[in-house]
């Protein structure tokens, strides 16, 4: 409860009592379940937290590999706000964050017949160049490519710009054409959300960026003056021994703050309560799955933390079947939500969102001491117009973060490459068998790091599988949320959160949830 005692700045480090505010059930063990679990904690709410998988953390999670803890996950955060650094501050992990190494990422695309790797330019969003003329823009779109660019900077921004829904593929080629889209945009879109640029909402993946085009009268200058406006430094950072441990971190802060969590105890029915406000939650029987600890990476050691929230995944599902709830927090993807909001308003049924892409995580830990000069900087992310790899992106881990780089030693090195493209032959490896992907990622990493990698080189390999976990905001998306959050306002005691409503990624799942449950939970 120390931690949460300096959340809400009370003087007293002493512990608190027992919670014994109103019964708050939150589903699901991803981000936005343990920070709403931590929300209503800290506003004085009993809490009890139900996860369906084994583990909590969702789509931040731990693996070992070869004797290193590798995140299985996601790997960092975009710093453009500071609501995950505001979070690892509040759990003691503040100095602990750190940003990549500053080799930068890199693109391999297709330009006409050959294919080949280069840098991606600095001075981006999502792609978008902030200097149409730069080097790297015009070895990426061709000179050709690079004067249409260059035109956004002459070209009239209408008011209508700002009007109605717009994609985001739809906003660059209209400023800056088709070359700069295909080849610079939707590698970086499809790579990072595993969407298609023209499907996606232009507001939800960039807000204010339209409104900056209407004001600076270009595209190129509102991506240049948002990044100045940036905080100073990378666009992202992590934590220092892996993302995993905000999850950690948080599990021990909740035990601690006496939250009952439960994992391996899927909630499978959720009622309004008869005669009574509330909600009644139907778990599903619980079936404990016998999993193996993973043992201690050669390089790190159990802390405190590690060991609460193994602590907290042996706790299984308690007797009753059913939980009568004050209020519930539904935190799990969009399907699994409007599945259990069935039970509650059949009207919430017309907003079950499309599934996001399904993701095969495919990760080499390789002796291979060529890679230790990092030839293709932190990574690269693949144009989907390229025929001869099957990845949607590359990220040389030990070359992007020093402390894994100083783990794994001289020589060796943490390949992460993933399967999961939209719309395109490529898609299908997100299905095949480990064998299949392991092949696959050998022949991929040869040809986008520049040298042979084969099964000789490798020490150790892992495939992780995320189903839907990447929803995307597809036009329209803040108008949806309004109506389906609207629509949970007429049930009281119903909160919605997660990143099917905030937006795919760490910073715009904390900074939701934690506002949707300050508004309510007060
Ligand atoms: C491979 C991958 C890499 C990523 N990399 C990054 C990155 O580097 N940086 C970044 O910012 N973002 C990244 N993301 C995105 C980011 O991780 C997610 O946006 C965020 O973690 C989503 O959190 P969430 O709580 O909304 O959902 P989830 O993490 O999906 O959690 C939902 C939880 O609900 C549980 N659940 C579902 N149904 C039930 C039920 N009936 N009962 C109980 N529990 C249930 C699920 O088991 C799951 O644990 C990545 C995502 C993936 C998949």
């Amino acid at each position: 409860m120390r931690l949460l005692n300096r959340a809400r700045g009370a003087e007293s480090t002493a512990p608190d009592k027992a919670p014994s505010g109103p019964l708050a059930v939150v589903i699901g063990g991803g981000i936005s379940g343990l920070v709403a679990a931590r929300e209503l904690a800290i506003s004085g709410h009993r809490v009890q937290l139900h996860e369906a998988s084994a583990t909590f953390g969702g789509c931040v999670q731990l693996h070992e590999v070869a004797g290193l803890r590798l995140d299985a996950g996601a790997e960092s955060f975009a710093t453009r706000s500071t609501a995950v650094a505001d979070l690892l501050g509040e759990l003691g992990l503040g100095q602990d964050i750190i940003t990549p190494q500053p080799g930068g990422a890199w693109l391999y695309l297709k330009r006409g017949t050959e294919h080949g790797a280069q840098p991606l330019p600095a001075t981006g969003i999502l792609g978008i160049p902030g200097d149409p003329w730069a080097e790297e823009v015009r070895s990426a779109v061709g000179r050709a490519g690079a004067l249409r660019a260059a035109a956004d900077l002459i070209t009239p921004v209408s008011k209508k710009l700002v009007e109605g829904q717009m994609s985001l593929g739809a906003l660059v080629r209209s400023r800056m054409g088709s070359a700069v889209l295909q080849n610079l945009v939707t590698p970086v879109v499809s790579g990072v959300h595993s969407a298609d640029p023209d499907t996606l909402d232009v507001d939800a993946i960039a807000p204010g960026l339209r409104a900056a085009v209407l004001k600076h009268g270009s595209l190129a200058r509102a991506v240049a003056s948002m990044r100045a406006a940036a905080p100073a430094g990378s666009a992202v950072a992590s934590v220092k021994g892996g993302m995993n441990k905000l999850v950690s971190a948080l599990v021990a802060d909740l035990l601690e703050a006496g939250v009952e969590l439960f994992a391996n105890s899927p909630v499978a029915g959720l009622e309004p309560q008869e005669e009574a406000t509330g909600f009644l939650v139907r778990l599903a029987p619980a079936e404990p799955t016998a999993e193996a600890e993973p043992e201690h990476g050669r390089n790190a050691k159990a802390d405190k933390a590690d060991k609460a929230a193994k602590a907290a995944k042996q706790q299984l599902a308690p007797g009753p079947r059913e939980v009568h709830a004050d209020r519930v927090v539904l935190a799990t993807g969009g399907g699994p939500a409007i599945d259990l909001l069935a039970g509650i308003d059949a009207a919430f049924e017309p907003h079950r969102p499309s599934s996001g892409a399904g993701i095969a995580l495919v990760t080499l830990v390789i002796d291979k001491p060529e890679l230790d000069d990092a030839p293709r900087g932190t990574g690269l992310l693949v144009a989907p117009s390229v025929e001869n790899v099957g990845a949607k992106a590359l990220t040389h881990a030990t070359a992007k973060w020093q402390w894994l780089g100083d783990a794994s030693g001289p020589g060796s090195h943490v390949l992460r490459l993933s399967y999961g493209r939209l719309n395109d032959v490529a898609s299908a490896l997100v299905n095949a068998d480990d064998n299949s992907l392991r092949s696959a990622a050998l022949k991929d990493a040869s040809v986008l790091l520049g040298l042979d990698i084969t099964s000789g080189d490798v020490l150790g390999f892992d495939v992780v599988r995320y189903s839907g976990a990447l929803p995307f905001a597809t036009t329209g998306h803040a108008k949806r949320v309004a109506e389906i959050r609207a629509l949970a306002d007429t049930h009281p005691g119903l909160d919605l959160v997660g990143a099917w409503l905030a937006g795919t990624g760490l910073a715009a799942v904390i900074a939701d949830t934690r506002k949707r449950l300050r508004i309510t939970a007060s």
